[in-house]
């Protein structure tokens, strides 16, 4: 069983580990009929962004999955989920852009979590779509402090002031397409873009896993 879940082969549905000969995007049909579809684009009220596209809608399995994903080591479940985010670019036809960037999260934490989620889904992303994947341009450069205790305009702050980008003339005028694993508020891929922009960029939108909007 151990064994399983550490390294899952082909037969075993990715999230809970049943035997099964139904298998599609590595997920039985019990775990598939969980998973809400909507590949969907969202408006964002920025000058910096105005588009970002979800895949899936955060219910209680995708935000499951998405946790064990992040806090249990099982970085496998990418697999399953970037083929869901392929099916929405495939759908919405989003193909004018350069190059991938993830969305950052600041290295101690990457450094704990052995990986960033964003990276993760990006990467195969950036395989199957033959386009260049920037990791170590965008980066979160200081450890947000709680956004909770602080008011709109200094979490703004906060958050801007947290990310820098590295070695500029490398997204000089190109189309970006961002990553990430949730859309909630749209604040961080707002500050990222904005960050983006600002350092250069030609456009920015978004992709990301799931949306907690429908
Ligand atoms: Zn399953």
């Amino acid at each position: 069983m151990i064994d399983r879940l550490l390294f899952p082969k082909d037969g075993f549905c990715y999230v809970c580990s049943d035997e099964s000969n139904n298998l599609t995007h590595s997920l039985c049909m019990e775990c598939r009929s969980r998973i809400e579809e909507i590949h969907k684009e969202f408006r964002l009220d920025s000058p910096y962004i105005d588009r970002c596209y979800s895949s899936l809608f955060y219910n209680n399995f995708t935000k499951d999955s998405i946790h064990r994903f992040k806090f249990e080591d099982r970085s496998y479940l990418y697999r399953t989920f970037h083929s869901y985010m392929l099916k929405t670019m495939e759908m919405n036809k989003i193909k004018d852009f350069d190059i991938i960037i993830p969305v950052p999260v600041h290295w101690r934490k990457e450094a704990i979590r052995g990986y960033n989620q964003a990276y993760l889904l990006a990467k195969p992303l950036a395989m199957k779509l033959d386009k260049p994947i920037l990791r170590d341009c965008l980066v979160k450069s200081k450890w947000t402090r709680e956004q909770n205790t602080l008011s709109a305009y200094e979490r703004k702050r906060n958050l801007l002031d947290s990310f820098k980008v590295r070695r500029r003339e490398r997204i000089q005028g190109m189309r970006i397409l961002l990553i990430d694993d949730i859309f909630t508020t749209g604040s961080t891929l707002k500050v990222c873009s904005e960050t983006l922009m600002k350092a250069g960029a030609e456009s920015v939108f978004a992709l990301t896993l799931t949306s907690t909007k429908m």
